[in-house]
């Protein structure tokens, strides 16, 4: 019911000739997949370049981070119509990582979501908690507010579209993945919150995608999960061999 989406954040990850090379790579590997959404996000400088690339494939380009004013004297900052211009078509919003080093906040993560959305793009939000936060037993306090907070104050329309990302921090770029059951858990717990802010038949219709560490050999398990859509990958999306087989997750 839920279309499956794999999107491979590459962080700040290679140029613009690596990336177009590996796009060039991935495309024949992918071209009977029908019906998983695929998705790319590149450094900036790399989005027009590949978007251009993946021009009639099946494969979106997105950015890794938004300014939530349509423009003016913000210097450094990129607003959501550019992205747009540049031929993105989804953009991720409060990783773990701009949470960690560059400040973001659930407010922040709030604004980013609702520009995303009002120049049509679809914001792919991140939550998760901590090792400390896991072993402190306060996981699901942790995303409860993430979710709350990041994500209020929507129309069910906007809501419908919002896709989900559950990244446990203690499993991003460590080997160290959630169990398909530790994963399936916290993702059941979103939808609830979600199903409690915006009514049961738009939570059915979230994408909730499970980011950390994902592999080829881990995929399918976590995949099999009710409440898992798909993922958000670092890592294993930077090769294209390994990125197709997520990608070809049944199969
Ligand atoms: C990520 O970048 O969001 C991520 C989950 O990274 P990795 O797959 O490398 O853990």
């Amino acid at each position: 019911m839920r279309r499956p989406l794999m999107a491979g954040n590459w962080k700040m990850h290679k140029n613009i000739p690596e990336a177009i090379a590996m796009v060039k790579e991935l495309k024949p590997l992918i071209s009977d997949v029908k019906d998983v959404d695929i998705l790319i996000c590149p450094v900036f400088t790399a989005i027009y370049p590949l978007s251009n690339e993946a021009k009639g494939s099946n494969i979106k380009i997105g950015a890794q981070n938004v300014y939530w004013e349509p423009k003016g004297a913000f210097t450094g900052e990129i607003a959501v119509s550019m992205l747009s211009d540049a031929g993105c078509s989804f953009v991720i919003i409060g990783h773990s990582e701009r949470r960690q080093y560059f400040c973001e906040t659930d407010e922040t993560v709030n604004k980013r979501t609702k520009a995303t959305l009002n120049a049509n793009l679809i914001p792919i939000v991140c939550v998760g908690e901590t090792l400390q936060e896991r072993e402190s037993d306060n996981t699901f306090k942790v995303i409860e507010k993430q979710v709350r907070d990041g994500i209020k104050n929507f129309s069910k329309e906007e809501a419908e579209k919002i896709v989900i990302a559950y990244e446990p921090v203690w499993a991003i770029g460590t080997g160290k993945t959630a169990t398909p059951q530790q994963a399936q858990e916290v993702h059941g717990f979103i939808r609830k919150i979600y199903s409690e802010m915006y009514g049961s038949d738009i939570a059915n219709k979230v994408r909730i995608l499970y980011g950390g560490s994902v592999k080829p050999d881990n995929v399918s398990e976590l995949m099999k999960q009710k409440d898992i859509d798909g993922g958000l990958v670092g890592g294993a999306s930077l090769d294209a061999a390994s990125f197709a087989k997520l990608v070809k997750f049944n199969g």
